[in-house]
């Protein structure tokens, strides 16, 4: 082995994709995760140690106890529309429960960190495609306790030369080829998983959130990601932070933009099936458009999103909704 990588949230549905993508990069990853949302059975290429992100006592200690050569950071509640309706909760675990990662990272000398922050930095941004230096001002707390942790660490960095690499993820979705991690939420919210469980009749109320947004057909426009592409990313990432690089800040995108009613299309032409669906007014916090530059990713990170292929997306959520996913047909 190479040596071990922390990863929080390494249970979730990103962190297992990339504890995957660090094993297979001759690492050991060590998943951290107080299983709040994470699930037990997806953490299967290293040990699973169960601890909060805000202990930083148990973080140091499980640092020096593998001597961990640096963190990923994925445990943090991710749902914009529970972020505005409870912002305490977000602001406590994702900006609280991250200093207490990074004061136990500091107690156990490990100064390296891959932080997944989000294309909700950029609120409504207005531009697309959307270059780093467009951030804020945000739209939504989940948003806005992610790009405080982004100023947190360019602070660190400056004050302790404590190296990291924010990387703004935008859609996340898709899963491993073996069906067997994927995304599992309770409730769900995610249009891929919600759309998907609609067809298997497990959401009876799916709906499109607004068609009156200034987008081509009128609903919204992001741009997705496969979950692979995402785990490769980390793995430049950190490589880049073992080289001694100080770090910086990433958008993770394809540069692609799709509509809620062309993922749907989609859909529809993958599994033969139509989505039943209705439409409702916009969700709060929503954006009409955010679709990545991943210009500085390419030159950066030398990081090229070759998974994203919106048909491959789909067949490879569908298959672990089909084949794994608790509540499948
Ligand atoms: N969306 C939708 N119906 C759903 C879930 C999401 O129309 O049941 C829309 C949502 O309003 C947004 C897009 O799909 O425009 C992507 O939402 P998601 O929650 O997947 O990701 P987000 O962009 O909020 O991170």
């Amino acid at each position: 082995s190479r040596g071990s990588i922390l990863i929080t949230g390494g249970a979730g549905y990103i962190g297992s994709h990339c504890a995957k993508a660090v094993a297979e990069a001759g690492f050991l990853p060590v998943v951290y995760d107080n299983l709040s949302t994470g699930h037990r059975d997806f953490v299967r290429w290293g040990p699973l140690v169960i601890g909060d992100v805000a202990d930083h006592d148990k973080i140091a200690a499980t640092i020096g106890e593998h001597s961990a050569l640096a963190v990923m950071h994925f445990a943090a509640f991710s749902a914009v529309g529970e972020s505005v309706a409870d912002p305490q909760k977000y602001f406590s675990n994702n900006v609280a429960g991250t200093l207490g990662l990074l004061r136990g990272m500091r107690e156990a000398g490990c100064d390296r960190l891959v932080f997944s922050s989000t294309g909700a930095v950029y609120g409504n941004a207005g531009r697309d495609p959307i270059p780093e230096s467009a951030a804020g001002p945000t739209v939504n707390p989940y948003g806005r306790s992610k790009f405080m942790i982004e100023q947190i660490l360019a602070d660190y960095r400056a004050a302790y030369r404590f190296n990291s690499v924010c990387l703004r993820y935008f859609n996340a979705c898709g899963a491993d080829a073996s069906a067997t991690i994927g995304e599992l939420r309770d409730p769900e919210t995610h249009l891929i998983p919600r759309a998907l469980m609609a067809l298997l009749g497990h959401v009876p109320d799916f709906a499109i959130f607004g068609e009156d947004y200034d987008t081509p057909d009128g609903t919204a426009v992001r741009d997705y990601i496969h979950v692979d592409d995402l785990a490769a990313a980390h793995i430049a990432a950190l490589e880049l932070l073992l080289r001694g690089d100080a770090g910086g800040v990433f958008n993770l995108g394809t540069g692609t933009g799709y509509s809620v009613r062309q993922v749907l299309d989609a859909i529809r032409a993958e599994t033969g099936e139509a989505v039943p669906s209705v439409v409702r007014e916009r969700r709060a916090g929503d954006p009409p458009i955010l679709v990545a530059d991943p210009s500085r990713s390419e030159r950066g990170l030398g990081f090229k999103a070759s998974r994203s292929d919106l048909g491959y997306i789909i067949r490879s959520a569908w298959a672990w909704h089909q084949k794994a996913h608790p509540r499948r047909r």
